[in-house]
């Protein structure tokens, strides 16, 4: 797995110890948020595969991800695959390539990531690429960004953005 958890830890501005209780060399330790734990007691190894916590056990690092960040299982797979330059869908409209992204509000956060990615899409598709966003509420945080839209209507923006 190409998982930085020191890196993931900085990013999304989780405490994380690299030595004292509890931490073996080389592992990054966080609070578990499995467990109700109030220290350091949940490790992940050094190649960022593996996870472990000193109260509750192992757990699969997705599934601790996932709970940190309160987020879903598509967003996680995401940020361990570090695929978020390259959007999540693209297709041709007569020899013209668009793109979709799909968020579900998780790159508010990394404002850095967000605007590199916004300007790789407009780099690569100019004015041919549509955020999706899983809610409502979610469309105006985006819509200062570029073109944003709910599940919904993609039918009806990309109809007008491919003008078919
Ligand atoms: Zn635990």
């Amino acid at each position: 797995m190409n998982f930085k958890a020191k890196q993931f830890c900085i990013d999304y501005n989780i405490p994380y110890w690299e030595s004292g209780n509890n931490v073996s060399p080389g592992w990054i330790n966080i609070t578990c948020p499995m467990c109700g734990d109030k220290s350091s007691h949940g490790g992940i190894n050094p190649n960022g595969g593996y996870y472990h916590c000193w109260r509750c056990g192992g757990h699969a690092l997705k599934q601790i991800i996932k709970t940190l960040l309160n987020i879903s299982y598509f967003e996680v797979e995401k940020i361990v695959e570090h695929e978020t330059r390259e959007p999540d869908l693209t297709f041709r409209v007569k020899g013209k390539l668009f793109a979709i992204e799909i968020e579900t509000g998780t790159l508010l956060r990394k404002k850095d990531q967000l605007e590199k990615k916004i300007k790789d899409l407009n780099g690569k598709y100019k004015n041919r690429w549509l955020i999706v966003v899983s809610k409502r509420e979610l469309v105006n945080k985006y819509s200062s960004f570029g073109l944003c839209t709910q599940r919904k209507w993609v039918c009806e923006k990309l109809e007008k953005m491919a003008g078919i």
